[in-house]
């Protein structure tokens, strides 16, 4: 006998479970229930009033991008009243060289929608790579950002069915060569600008999302591809737990119920077919219609359902999914003044810059920082290239009035490299030389200058109770070519079903096409249910081509 029976049971309460309990409940019309560990919902999604009193600091997922959320904004138009609001910064991204304190920034498309003044700025390096951002950025918003959209909205195709992004490829017009997909990041940009600031600036932001080696092969498209959508990246005001909270208050008021403090145990099975679940606690919770798993593949699995529920093929490839080098440090600084450039002498912009990569022109460096991890070691003395995130310069909320929450990112070994002592040791060690190499660029980053910080090593966001053990910031799975897009986490389970179960549905940024804290593979999620049990497909109703 069930303690509770509900349509939809849905394990964990991330953003993207979040995402298909919410359009479940209002356009499946079902009653769902989520059972979350943590003490709130949200998982990826959350900030914490953490380096000093008054500042906000998120934990995790920081940057965002008006692509993440659309569908959701559309579909539920009380979600933006229900405090999901973002804010553009001038320039998107750009880079610093600290040899003549030069700057590259490329303005976001709300102040440069036609990317003029980001080619000006351009043509201070190379007048011929000026005009290639100007051809890219017209090939981008004719052909290949409607694709790349309707791919991010869509669920990977049966095999032998192209996907949207593959048909633009096909498509000549569209500007984008089919060897750039099999290239490195380093080939790809080398095959388009000739300057070393532009291919360092553009490669080390994608970086924060891929956290691959520019000399890798099979990712050059995707650094591509990211760096013209970063020019529309946004920042949820007040921290990304804002949309957390917008989410669940949707949710909550479609009837939808959540139970937190409620680690599930175990996916019930009997025969083929997911029939509920059972919690640590021994309760256990009856599904009329689905259960939906929001964990990452390899706890689906190997604990929710156990390796003898899945094919011999689907425990090989989940054992073999690469899921070591998606590990960064983030560092929240709440400051007493913003870090005070010289090169704002050579564009006054750079203070608003919303992802500053400081460096110098040495185009091997991210290669050799790669070295060095795969060694098993952080290079020292200094950091790895530093990106640094102004959030209070665009969101006065994230600090108290006059004040200053700045974040900071560089690439990182994974958490099981060193133990908690050394951790110990190296966060110390690591804010002396992240304050020390800001120093080269902004002399008034001084601890005089510093209330407190935040510090957060891969350890750390593996001690976060929904992280995964090597301190992966990618659902347990690293965004590796092979893994990426309709093949992940793999092909088996990419279109968000378990082979030969029945009534399960898994989904996260383990799936299909990448990490990271949009609603995407929720929303993709639910297309695969409604089409299975014929539900409400509002996208079809607004004629929204994705
Ligand atoms: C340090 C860091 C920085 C990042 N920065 C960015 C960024 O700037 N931009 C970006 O887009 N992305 C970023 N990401 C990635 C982004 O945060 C994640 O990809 C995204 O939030 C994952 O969402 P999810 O719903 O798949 O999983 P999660 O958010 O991990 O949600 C899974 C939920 O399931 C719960 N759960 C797990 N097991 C159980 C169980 N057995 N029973 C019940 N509940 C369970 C967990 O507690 C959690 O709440 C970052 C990640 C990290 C770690």
């Amino acid at each position: 006998m069930a303690d509770a029976t509900y349509d939809a049971v849905v394990v964990g309460g991330g953003t993207k479970s979040l995402v298909t309990a919410l359009y479940l409940a209002k356009y499946g019309q079902m009653e769902v229930a989520v059972f979350e560990d943590r003490h709130e919902v949200g998982g990826g999604i959350s900030s914490e009033e953490g380096p000093a009193p008054g500042f906000i600091a998120n934990t995790h997922s920081t940057i965002h991008f008006d692509d993440y959320y659309p569908t959701v904004f559309d579909d539920f138009p009380d979600f933006k009243d229900r405090g999901a609001r973002y804010v553009h910064p001038k320039s998107a991204w750009g880079g610093v060289f600290e040899e003549d304190q030069a700057s590259l920034l490329v303005y976001h498309e709300e102040y440069d929608p036609t990317q003029e003044k980001t080619a000006r700025e351009i043509a201070r390096f190379s007048e011929r790579d000026a005009e290639t951002w100007l051809v890219l950025w017209d090939k981008w918003k004719k052909y290949i950002e409607p694709a790349f959209i309707k791919w991010l909205h869509t669920p990977p195709p049966p095999p032998g069915v192209p996907d949207p992004l593959e048909e633009a490829m096909r498509n000549p017009d569209s500007g984008l060569e089919p060897q750039w997909a099999e290239m490195s990041s380093s080939q790809v940009l080398k095959d388009l600008f000739e300057s070393p600031e532009i291919r360092i600036a553009l490669y080390r932001t994608m970086h924060s999302w891929h956290l691959h080696a520019p000399d890798e092969y099979g990712l050059g498209l995707n650094t591509l591809l990211g760096g013209l959508m970063w020019t529309q990246c946004c920042f949820f005001i007040g921290g990304t737990h804002s949309i957390a909270h917008a989410l669940l208050k949707c949710f909550v008021e479609e009837g939808g119920k959540v139970f937190t403090k409620s680690p599930v145990d175990k996916i019930l099975v009997e025969g083929s077919k997911a029939t509920g679940i059972r919690l640590k606690n021994g309760t256990e919770v009856k599904a009329r219609q689905l259960v939906l798993s929001g964990v990452d593949p390899q706890q689906l699995c190997f604990n929710l359902l156990g390796e003898d529920k899945v094919s011999p093929q689907v425990a090989r490839r989940v054992k073999n999914l690469e899921d070591t080098f998606t590990t960064i440090t983030w560092y929240d600084y709440a400051l007493h003044n913003p870090p005070d450039y010289l090169a704002k002498s050579f564009n006054p912009d750079i203070a608003e810059c919303g992802w500053l990569v400081l460096s110098n022109r040495d185009e091997e460096r991210l290669s050799k920082e790669h070295a060095w991890f795969k060694l098993g070691k952080y290079p020292r003395p200094g950091v790895t290239t530093m990106v640094v995130c102004p959030h209070s310069i665009f969101d006065s909320t994230r600090a108290p009035e006059g004040k200053h929450l700045i974040k900071t990112e560089t690439p990182c070994i994974p958490a099981t490299y060193l133990s908690a002592k050394e951790w110990r040791e190296f966060k110390k060690v690591q804010a002396e030389e992240e304050l020390k190499e800001w120093r080269k660029f902004a002399p008034n980053m001084t601890w005089d200058n510093v209330i407190g910080y935040m510090a957060l090593t891969p350890l750390d966001a593996s001690n976060l109770r929904n992280m995964y053990p090597k301190g992966n910031m990618g659902s347990n799975v690293d965004n590796a070519p092979g893994q990426l897009g309709r093949f992940r986490p793999i092909p088996d389970l990419a279109r968000h079903k378990v082979p030969g179960i029945s009534q399960l549905y898994a989904t996260s940024a383990a799936w299909a096409p990448s990490l990271g804290g949009s609603a995407w593979q929720g929303y993709n999620c639910y297309k695969v249910i409604s089409e299975d049990l014929g539900l409400l497909q509002p996208w079809k109703d607004k004629g929204r081509p994705y």
